[in-house]
Protein backbone atom coordinates (compact mmCIF):
# COMPACT_ATOMS: atom_id res chain seq x y z
CA UNK A 1 0.00 0.00 0.00
CA UNK A 2 1.42 3.51 -0.87
CA UNK A 3 2.08 5.71 1.67
CA UNK A 4 -0.22 9.34 1.32
CA UNK A 5 3.17 10.76 0.63
CA UNK A 6 4.84 8.51 -2.06
CA UNK A 7 0.96 8.79 -3.54
CA UNK A 8 1.32 12.50 -3.83
CA UNK A 9 4.91 12.39 -5.37
CA UNK A 10 3.41 9.66 -7.76
CA UNK A 11 0.37 12.27 -8.63
CA UNK A 12 2.78 15.44 -9.11
CA UNK A 13 4.58 12.81 -11.48
CA UNK A 14 2.16 11.78 -13.89
CA UNK A 15 0.31 15.46 -13.87
CA UNK A 16 3.92 16.43 -15.37
CA UNK A 17 3.99 14.35 -17.65
CA UNK A 18 0.27 15.37 -18.87
CA UNK A 19 2.02 18.22 -18.67
CA UNK A 20 4.34 17.72 -21.19
CA UNK A 21 2.24 16.05 -23.89
CA UNK A 22 -0.31 18.44 -23.94
CA UNK A 23 3.09 21.04 -24.35
CA UNK A 24 4.11 19.26 -27.36
CA UNK A 25 0.58 18.74 -28.88
CA UNK A 26 1.13 21.49 -31.15
CA UNK A 27 -3.12 20.89 -32.46
CA UNK A 28 -4.44 21.61 -29.21
CA UNK A 29 -7.46 21.35 -30.08
CA UNK A 30 -8.18 18.33 -29.01
CA UNK A 31 -7.56 17.26 -25.48
CA UNK A 32 -5.79 14.20 -24.70
CA UNK A 33 -7.89 11.80 -24.06
CA UNK A 34 -7.49 10.84 -20.27
CA UNK A 35 -10.72 9.65 -19.95
CA UNK A 36 -10.89 5.64 -19.85
CA UNK A 37 -13.11 4.02 -22.62
CA UNK A 38 -16.81 4.94 -22.56
CA UNK A 39 -18.38 0.90 -21.79
CA UNK A 40 -21.24 0.04 -19.39
CA UNK A 41 -18.22 -0.95 -16.95
CA UNK A 42 -16.29 2.56 -16.82
CA UNK A 43 -20.09 4.53 -16.79
CA UNK A 44 -20.51 2.52 -13.41
CA UNK A 45 -16.90 2.85 -12.19
CA UNK A 46 -17.22 6.61 -12.81
CA UNK A 47 -20.60 6.64 -10.91
CA UNK A 48 -19.35 4.80 -7.85
CA UNK A 49 -16.15 6.92 -7.36
CA UNK A 50 -18.50 9.83 -6.75
CA UNK A 51 -18.15 9.58 -2.96
CA UNK A 52 -21.99 10.23 -1.77
CA UNK A 53 -21.63 8.16 1.12
CA UNK A 54 -22.93 9.90 4.67
CA UNK A 55 -22.72 11.62 6.56
CA UNK A 56 -21.75 14.29 3.25
CA UNK A 57 -22.89 12.56 0.42
CA UNK A 58 -21.72 14.79 -3.15
CA UNK A 59 -24.98 14.75 -4.53
CA UNK A 60 -24.11 17.33 -6.98
CA UNK A 61 -21.21 15.91 -8.34
CA UNK A 62 -23.74 12.74 -8.67
CA UNK A 63 -26.47 14.09 -10.13
CA UNK A 64 -24.24 15.96 -12.96
CA UNK A 65 -22.66 12.74 -13.89
CA UNK A 66 -25.80 11.13 -14.28
CA UNK A 67 -27.73 13.78 -15.44
CA UNK A 68 -24.61 14.21 -18.34
CA UNK A 69 -25.59 9.99 -18.98
CA UNK A 70 -28.73 11.18 -19.52
CA UNK A 71 -28.65 13.57 -21.92
CA UNK A 72 -26.83 11.41 -24.25
CA UNK A 73 -29.30 9.39 -24.13
CA UNK A 74 -31.66 11.70 -25.26
CA UNK A 75 -33.88 11.53 -22.43
CA UNK A 76 -35.33 14.34 -20.55
CA UNK A 77 -33.81 15.50 -17.17
CA UNK A 78 -35.12 17.30 -14.50
CA UNK A 79 -33.68 18.85 -11.18
CA UNK A 80 -35.89 19.02 -8.30
CA UNK A 81 -34.96 20.42 -4.51
CA UNK A 82 -37.26 19.83 -2.25
CA UNK A 83 -34.98 20.23 0.17
CA UNK A 84 -32.43 22.71 -0.20
CA UNK A 85 -28.89 20.62 -1.16
CA UNK A 86 -30.64 17.20 -1.25
CA UNK A 87 -31.67 17.02 -4.93
CA UNK A 88 -33.92 14.71 -6.55
CA UNK A 89 -32.92 13.70 -10.55
CA UNK A 90 -35.96 12.71 -12.90
CA UNK A 91 -35.24 11.27 -16.13
CA UNK A 92 -37.70 11.01 -18.95
CA UNK A 93 -37.96 8.73 -22.19
CA UNK A 94 -41.78 9.80 -22.92
CA UNK A 95 -43.89 6.89 -24.72
CA UNK A 96 -45.64 7.01 -27.90
CA UNK A 97 -48.94 6.56 -25.41
CA UNK A 98 -48.86 9.12 -23.04
CA UNK A 99 -52.09 8.91 -21.47
CA UNK A 100 -51.02 5.47 -20.19
CA UNK A 101 -49.96 5.23 -16.24
CA UNK A 102 -46.10 5.26 -16.58
CA UNK A 103 -43.56 3.46 -15.04
CA UNK A 104 -41.18 4.43 -12.50
CA UNK A 105 -37.28 2.94 -11.77
CA UNK A 106 -36.39 4.09 -8.54
CA UNK A 107 -32.68 4.13 -7.22
CA UNK A 108 -31.20 6.34 -4.49
CA UNK A 109 -27.93 8.38 -4.93
CA UNK A 110 -26.41 8.10 -1.54
CA UNK A 111 -24.76 5.07 0.22
CA UNK A 112 -23.86 4.27 4.18
CA UNK A 113 -19.96 5.12 5.41
CA UNK A 114 -17.35 2.77 4.87
CA UNK A 115 -14.11 2.33 6.51
CA UNK A 116 -11.16 1.93 4.62
CA UNK A 117 -8.95 0.81 6.18
CA UNK A 118 -10.95 -2.61 6.65
CA UNK A 119 -11.08 -2.82 2.93
CA UNK A 120 -9.07 -4.94 0.57
CA UNK A 121 -9.43 -2.01 -1.69
CA UNK A 122 -10.07 1.83 -1.57
CA UNK A 123 -13.93 1.34 -1.16
CA UNK A 124 -14.13 4.95 -3.90
CA UNK A 125 -11.66 3.50 -5.90
CA UNK A 126 -14.08 1.52 -7.74
CA UNK A 127 -11.11 -0.95 -8.28
CA UNK A 128 -11.78 -4.44 -10.32
CA UNK A 129 -9.70 -7.29 -9.85
CA UNK A 130 -8.42 -9.60 -12.01
CA UNK A 131 -10.98 -11.34 -11.64
CA UNK A 132 -13.70 -9.02 -12.76
CA UNK A 133 -15.07 -7.84 -9.64
CA UNK A 134 -15.50 -4.32 -8.62
CA UNK A 135 -14.82 -2.88 -5.10
CA UNK A 136 -16.88 -0.19 -4.11
CA UNK A 137 -19.23 1.10 -1.68
CA UNK A 138 -22.56 1.47 -3.15
CA UNK A 139 -21.77 -1.73 -5.56
CA UNK A 140 -24.39 -3.53 -4.69
CA UNK A 141 -26.46 -0.62 -2.83
CA UNK A 142 -27.47 0.53 -5.08
CA UNK A 143 -25.35 2.22 -7.96
CA UNK A 144 -25.51 -0.71 -9.68
CA UNK A 145 -29.29 0.14 -10.86
CA UNK A 146 -28.87 3.56 -11.61
CA UNK A 147 -26.04 2.33 -14.26
CA UNK A 148 -27.98 -0.93 -15.48
CA UNK A 149 -31.23 1.61 -16.21
CA UNK A 150 -29.57 3.79 -18.19
CA UNK A 151 -27.29 1.46 -19.97
CA UNK A 152 -30.84 -0.68 -20.82
CA UNK A 153 -32.11 2.13 -22.35
CA UNK A 154 -29.23 3.20 -24.27
CA UNK A 155 -29.53 -0.50 -25.79
CA UNK A 156 -33.53 -0.39 -26.48
CA UNK A 157 -32.75 3.03 -28.32
CA UNK A 158 -29.99 1.81 -30.47
CA UNK A 159 -32.75 -1.10 -31.82
CA UNK A 160 -35.32 1.51 -32.07
CA UNK A 161 -37.31 0.40 -29.73
CA UNK A 162 -40.56 2.73 -28.26
CA UNK A 163 -41.83 2.22 -25.26
CA UNK A 164 -45.52 2.60 -24.60
CA UNK A 165 -45.58 3.69 -21.71
CA UNK A 166 -43.42 6.86 -20.31
CA UNK A 167 -40.14 5.96 -18.46
CA UNK A 168 -39.31 7.13 -15.82
CA UNK A 169 -36.03 7.02 -13.76
CA UNK A 170 -35.88 8.55 -10.06
CA UNK A 171 -32.71 9.25 -8.24
CA UNK A 172 -33.54 10.05 -5.06
CA UNK A 173 -31.28 10.98 -2.01
CA UNK A 174 -31.56 10.40 1.68
CA UNK A 175 -32.67 6.68 1.08
CA UNK A 176 -29.85 5.43 3.81
CA UNK A 177 -31.25 8.12 6.52
CA UNK A 178 -34.90 7.45 6.09
CA UNK A 179 -35.44 9.11 3.05
CA UNK A 180 -37.53 11.72 4.72
CA UNK A 181 -36.08 14.47 2.71
CA UNK A 182 -36.37 12.14 -0.19
CA UNK A 183 -38.20 10.04 -1.26
CA UNK A 184 -41.01 11.03 1.14
CA UNK A 185 -40.75 14.45 0.10
CA UNK A 186 -40.61 13.56 -3.64
CA UNK A 187 -44.04 11.29 -3.65
CA UNK A 188 -46.26 14.35 -1.97
CA UNK A 189 -45.12 16.70 -4.89
CA UNK A 190 -47.27 18.04 -7.51
CA UNK A 191 -44.45 16.49 -10.00
CA UNK A 192 -45.06 13.22 -8.81
CA UNK A 193 -48.58 13.29 -8.71
CA UNK A 194 -48.16 14.65 -12.61
CA UNK A 195 -46.23 11.45 -13.39
CA UNK A 196 -49.31 9.03 -12.98
CA UNK A 197 -47.08 5.98 -12.33
CA UNK A 198 -48.89 2.55 -12.52
CA UNK A 199 -46.02 0.59 -11.59
CA UNK A 200 -42.38 0.79 -10.08
CA UNK A 201 -39.41 -0.95 -9.60
CA UNK A 202 -36.97 0.04 -6.92
CA UNK A 203 -33.50 -1.73 -5.03
CA UNK A 204 -33.74 -5.20 -3.97
CA UNK A 205 -30.82 -7.57 -2.82
CA UNK A 206 -28.39 -9.56 -4.11
CA UNK A 207 -29.06 -13.63 -4.29
CA UNK A 208 -26.20 -16.03 -3.11
CA UNK A 209 -27.86 -18.90 -5.51
CA UNK A 210 -28.29 -18.90 -8.99
CA UNK A 211 -32.48 -17.15 -8.47
CA UNK A 212 -32.63 -13.81 -8.48
CA UNK A 213 -34.78 -12.56 -5.32
CA UNK A 214 -38.00 -10.46 -5.59
CA UNK A 215 -39.06 -8.25 -2.79
CA UNK A 216 -43.25 -7.69 -2.58
CA UNK A 217 -43.02 -5.86 0.91
CA UNK A 218 -40.65 -3.90 3.46
CA UNK A 219 -40.79 -3.76 7.19
CA UNK A 220 -41.18 -0.81 8.95
CA UNK A 221 -39.07 0.39 12.04
CA UNK A 222 -40.23 1.10 15.11
CA UNK A 223 -37.45 2.51 18.04
CA UNK A 224 -39.44 1.82 21.06
CA UNK A 225 -38.15 3.23 24.33
CA UNK A 226 -39.43 2.10 27.70
CA UNK A 227 -39.08 3.48 30.98
CA UNK A 228 -39.00 2.76 34.34
CA UNK A 229 -39.11 4.41 37.81
CA UNK A 230 -38.68 3.26 41.33
CA UNK A 231 -37.84 3.65 44.52
CA UNK A 232 -34.30 4.40 44.94
CA UNK A 233 -32.68 2.98 48.19
CA UNK A 234 -29.26 1.38 49.36
CA UNK A 235 -27.74 -0.95 47.19
CA UNK A 236 -27.89 -3.53 50.75
CA UNK A 237 -32.12 -2.92 50.56
CA UNK A 238 -34.67 -5.86 49.00
CA UNK A 239 -37.83 -4.35 48.32
CA UNK A 240 -39.96 -4.78 45.32
CA UNK A 241 -40.71 -1.77 42.45
CA UNK A 242 -37.25 -0.02 42.18
CA UNK A 243 -36.48 1.25 38.94
CA UNK A 244 -34.18 -1.77 37.35
CA UNK A 245 -36.04 -4.84 38.66
CA UNK A 246 -39.02 -2.72 37.48
CA UNK A 247 -37.25 -2.58 33.59
CA UNK A 248 -35.70 -6.14 34.42
CA UNK A 249 -38.84 -7.66 34.52
CA UNK A 250 -39.98 -6.35 31.27
CA UNK A 251 -37.24 -6.86 29.50
CA UNK A 252 -37.70 -10.43 30.26
CA UNK A 253 -41.69 -10.02 28.66
CA UNK A 254 -39.84 -8.37 25.72
CA UNK A 255 -37.25 -11.67 25.28
CA UNK A 256 -39.93 -13.76 25.60
CA UNK A 257 -42.11 -11.94 22.85
CA UNK A 258 -38.96 -12.03 20.91
CA UNK A 259 -38.39 -16.16 20.93
CA UNK A 260 -41.97 -16.73 20.07
CA UNK A 261 -41.34 -14.81 16.91
CA UNK A 262 -37.32 -16.00 16.47
CA UNK A 263 -38.66 -19.78 16.94
CA UNK A 264 -40.90 -19.67 13.93
CA UNK A 265 -37.72 -18.70 11.61
CA UNK A 266 -35.45 -21.26 13.19
CA UNK A 267 -38.34 -23.84 12.53
CA UNK A 268 -37.84 -23.06 9.21
CA UNK A 269 -41.71 -22.12 9.11
CA UNK A 270 -41.02 -18.48 7.94
CA UNK A 271 -38.22 -16.09 6.46
CA UNK A 272 -36.66 -13.31 8.30
CA UNK A 273 -39.05 -11.11 7.24
CA UNK A 274 -42.40 -12.48 7.85
CA UNK A 275 -42.15 -12.26 11.37
CA UNK A 276 -41.61 -9.19 13.93
CA UNK A 277 -37.61 -8.83 15.05
CA UNK A 278 -37.36 -7.15 18.68
CA UNK A 279 -33.93 -6.44 19.58
CA UNK A 280 -32.25 -4.44 22.51
CA UNK A 281 -30.26 -2.04 21.36
CA UNK A 282 -29.42 0.54 24.61
CA UNK A 283 -29.92 -0.40 28.53
CA UNK A 284 -29.48 2.99 30.49
CA UNK A 285 -29.35 2.93 33.97
CA UNK A 286 -26.93 3.83 37.18
CA UNK A 287 -25.96 6.85 39.06
CA UNK A 288 -22.68 7.80 37.92
CA UNK A 289 -19.79 8.15 40.16
CA UNK A 290 -16.05 9.28 39.66
CA UNK A 291 -15.02 5.40 39.16
CA UNK A 292 -17.83 4.63 36.86
CA UNK A 293 -21.64 3.67 38.48
CA UNK A 294 -22.24 4.12 42.36
CA UNK A 295 -22.47 0.84 43.46
CA UNK A 296 -24.37 1.11 46.67
CA UNK A 297 -27.34 2.94 45.02
CA UNK A 298 -30.43 1.80 43.52
CA UNK A 299 -31.32 4.15 40.60
CA UNK A 300 -34.52 5.53 40.38
CA UNK A 301 -34.75 5.80 36.31
CA UNK A 302 -34.19 3.41 33.90
CA UNK A 303 -34.69 2.95 30.28
CA UNK A 304 -34.04 0.42 27.37
CA UNK A 305 -34.62 0.79 23.76
CA UNK A 306 -35.86 -1.40 21.25
CA UNK A 307 -35.05 -1.86 17.18
CA UNK A 308 -38.88 -3.29 16.15
CA UNK A 309 -39.44 -4.32 12.68
CA UNK A 310 -43.13 -4.84 11.82
CA UNK A 311 -44.64 -6.95 9.05
CA UNK A 312 -46.92 -5.39 6.53
CA UNK A 313 -49.46 -7.23 8.10
CA UNK A 314 -48.64 -6.47 11.63
CA UNK A 315 -51.64 -4.71 13.47
CA UNK A 316 -50.27 -1.63 14.79
CA UNK A 317 -52.91 -1.64 17.40
CA UNK A 318 -52.53 -4.96 18.64
CA UNK A 319 -48.84 -4.00 19.12
CA UNK A 320 -49.19 -0.94 20.55
CA UNK A 321 -51.38 -2.40 22.91
CA UNK A 322 -48.85 -5.47 23.58
CA UNK A 323 -46.64 -2.60 24.13
CA UNK A 324 -48.94 -0.40 26.61
CA UNK A 325 -50.02 -3.69 28.44
CA UNK A 326 -46.98 -5.86 29.02
CA UNK A 327 -44.22 -4.18 27.99
CA UNK A 328 -44.59 -0.58 29.79
CA UNK A 329 -47.44 -1.36 32.30
CA UNK A 330 -48.47 2.19 34.51
CA UNK A 331 -48.79 0.26 36.79
CA UNK A 332 -45.60 -0.47 37.42
CA UNK A 333 -44.82 3.21 37.05
CA UNK A 334 -43.90 2.54 33.35
CA UNK A 335 -44.00 4.46 30.31
CA UNK A 336 -42.94 4.16 26.80
CA UNK A 337 -42.08 5.98 23.30
CA UNK A 338 -42.54 4.17 20.54
CA UNK A 339 -41.22 6.70 17.11
CA UNK A 340 -42.63 4.73 13.98
CA UNK A 341 -40.59 5.42 10.74
CA UNK A 342 -42.60 5.44 8.51
CA UNK A 343 -46.39 4.23 7.09
CA UNK A 344 -47.61 1.08 7.75
CA UNK A 345 -50.63 1.19 5.87
CA UNK A 346 -51.14 3.11 2.30
CA UNK A 347 -53.86 6.04 1.51
CA UNK A 348 -56.82 3.24 1.91
CA UNK A 349 -55.78 2.03 4.93
CA UNK A 350 -54.54 -1.53 3.56
CA UNK A 351 -51.08 -3.33 4.26
CA UNK A 352 -48.07 -2.00 1.88
CA UNK A 353 -47.77 -5.02 0.29
CA UNK A 354 -47.38 -5.43 -3.63
CA UNK A 355 -49.34 -8.57 -5.29
CA UNK A 356 -47.42 -11.64 -6.19
CA UNK A 357 -50.40 -13.33 -7.94
CA UNK A 358 -52.77 -13.23 -11.00
CA UNK A 359 -54.73 -10.41 -9.51
CA UNK A 360 -51.32 -8.06 -9.81
CA UNK A 361 -51.13 -8.13 -14.13
CA UNK A 362 -47.68 -6.44 -13.44
CA UNK A 363 -46.43 -9.32 -12.08
CA UNK A 364 -47.25 -11.90 -14.50
CA UNK A 365 -45.27 -9.08 -16.64
CA UNK A 366 -42.63 -8.68 -14.86
CA UNK A 367 -42.26 -12.59 -14.16
CA UNK A 368 -42.84 -13.46 -17.94
CA UNK A 369 -39.84 -10.70 -18.35
CA UNK A 370 -37.37 -12.72 -16.66
CA UNK A 371 -37.95 -15.92 -17.39
CA UNK A 372 -38.38 -15.07 -21.20
CA UNK A 373 -34.25 -13.88 -20.70
CA UNK A 374 -33.44 -17.42 -18.99
CA UNK A 375 -33.59 -16.27 -15.49
CA UNK A 376 -35.45 -17.46 -12.63
CA UNK A 377 -37.10 -15.76 -9.44
CA UNK A 378 -36.83 -17.53 -6.15
CA UNK A 379 -40.10 -17.01 -3.81
CA UNK A 380 -41.05 -13.58 -3.06
CA UNK A 381 -39.75 -11.78 0.30
CA UNK A 382 -40.60 -9.11 2.24
CA UNK A 383 -37.45 -6.95 3.24
CA UNK A 384 -35.78 -7.61 6.52
CA UNK A 385 -35.20 -3.79 6.15
CA UNK A 386 -36.66 -0.84 4.68
CA UNK A 387 -36.12 0.75 1.63
CA UNK A 388 -37.85 3.88 -0.14
CA UNK A 389 -40.17 1.46 -1.68
CA UNK A 390 -42.36 1.40 0.83
CA UNK A 391 -43.44 5.80 0.11
CA UNK A 392 -44.06 4.64 -2.83
CA UNK A 393 -46.87 1.61 -1.71
CA UNK A 394 -48.27 4.28 0.63
CA UNK A 395 -49.82 6.16 -2.67
CA UNK A 396 -51.48 2.94 -3.72
CA UNK A 397 -48.69 2.00 -6.43
CA UNK A 398 -47.96 -1.53 -6.61
CA UNK A 399 -43.84 -1.84 -6.51
CA UNK A 400 -41.12 -4.53 -6.61
CA UNK A 401 -38.35 -4.35 -4.72
CA UNK A 402 -35.57 -6.23 -7.85
CA UNK A 403 -31.84 -5.80 -8.13
CA UNK A 404 -30.32 -8.62 -10.56
CA UNK A 405 -27.55 -9.72 -8.56
CA UNK A 406 -27.39 -13.74 -9.17
CA UNK A 407 -24.49 -16.21 -7.48
CA UNK A 408 -23.47 -13.18 -5.51
CA UNK A 409 -22.50 -12.90 -1.77
CA UNK A 410 -25.13 -10.22 -0.10
CA UNK A 411 -22.50 -7.41 0.81
CA UNK A 412 -24.31 -4.19 1.46
CA UNK A 413 -23.43 -1.70 4.34
CA UNK A 414 -20.42 -4.47 4.83
CA UNK A 415 -16.79 -4.21 4.07
CA UNK A 416 -15.73 -4.99 0.64
CA UNK A 417 -18.79 -4.16 -1.12
CA UNK A 418 -18.26 -5.85 -4.60
CA UNK A 419 -20.10 -6.73 -7.77
CA UNK A 420 -18.59 -9.03 -10.57
CA UNK A 421 -18.51 -7.37 -14.10
CA UNK A 422 -20.37 -10.31 -15.37
CA UNK A 423 -23.18 -9.80 -13.12
CA UNK A 424 -23.49 -6.56 -13.30
CA UNK A 425 -23.71 -6.74 -17.28
CA UNK A 426 -26.12 -9.83 -17.13
CA UNK A 427 -28.01 -7.27 -15.06
CA UNK A 428 -28.34 -4.54 -17.88
CA UNK A 429 -30.33 -7.57 -20.11
CA UNK A 430 -32.53 -8.61 -17.72
CA UNK A 431 -33.47 -4.38 -17.21
CA UNK A 432 -33.70 -4.23 -21.03
CA UNK A 433 -36.48 -7.30 -21.09
CA UNK A 434 -37.83 -5.69 -18.07
CA UNK A 435 -38.42 -2.23 -19.67
CA UNK A 436 -39.10 -3.28 -22.96
CA UNK A 437 -41.68 -5.68 -21.37
CA UNK A 438 -43.63 -3.41 -18.98
CA UNK A 439 -43.40 -0.30 -20.79
CA UNK A 440 -45.40 -2.30 -24.02
CA UNK A 441 -47.89 -4.15 -21.81
CA UNK A 442 -51.16 -1.61 -22.29
CA UNK A 443 -53.60 -3.84 -20.45
CA UNK A 444 -53.31 -2.47 -16.64
CA UNK A 445 -54.47 0.91 -15.96
CA UNK A 446 -53.49 1.04 -12.87
ZN1 LIG B 1 -30.20 0.72 -0.84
Amino acid sequence: MATPQSHFRFLAFSLSIIHISLFLSTTATQLPLLEEQDTPITHFQRYLRINTAHPTPDYTSAVSFLKAQAQSLGLKTQTLEFVQGKPVLLLTWPGSNPSLPSLLLNSHLDSVPAEPEKWLHNPFSAHRTASGAIFARGAQDDKCIAIQYLEAIRNLKSQSFTPHRTIHISLVPDEEIGGIDGAAKFVESEEFNGLNVGFALDEGQASPGDEFRVFYSDRVPWNVKIRAKGRPGHGSRMYDGSAVENLMESVEVVSRFRESQFDVVKAGKALNGEVVSVNPVYVKAGVVSEDGFAMNVQPSEAEAGFDLRLTPTTDPEEMRRRIAEEWAPAVRNMSYEIIEKGPLRDYMGRPLMTATDDSNPWWSVFKQAITSVGEKLSRPEILASTTDARYLRQKGIPVLGFSPMKNTPILLHDHNEHLKDTVFMKGIQVYESLISSLSTFTEASH
